[in-house]
């Protein structure tokens, strides 16, 4: 089974540097009623090689990335 990038939204402060990286896997939503209150979404986890989502996470600042199940 491959695995499944998740983000954790508490935490991502909404740099949008994963969706730079891997655009196939995460985008920008807004989550919450203020408009800056913007978070990256995984909307595709199989839509980039691990090697490339991994790029993301280890290019999150906060390291908000992980693999899920
Ligand atoms: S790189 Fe990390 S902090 Fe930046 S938008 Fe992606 S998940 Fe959020």
């Amino acid at each position: 089974m491959p695995r499944v990038p998740v983000v954790d939204q508490e935490t991502c402060i909404g740099c949008e540097t994963c969706t730079l990286i891997c655009p196939e896997v995460f985008r920008m939503t807004e989550t919450g009623e203020a408009h800056h209150d913007h978070k990256s979404e995984v909307y595709d986890p199989l839509g980039a090689p691990e090697e490339k989502i991994e790029e993301a996470m280890d290019n999150c600042p906060v390291a908000c990335i992980f693999w899920g199940d």
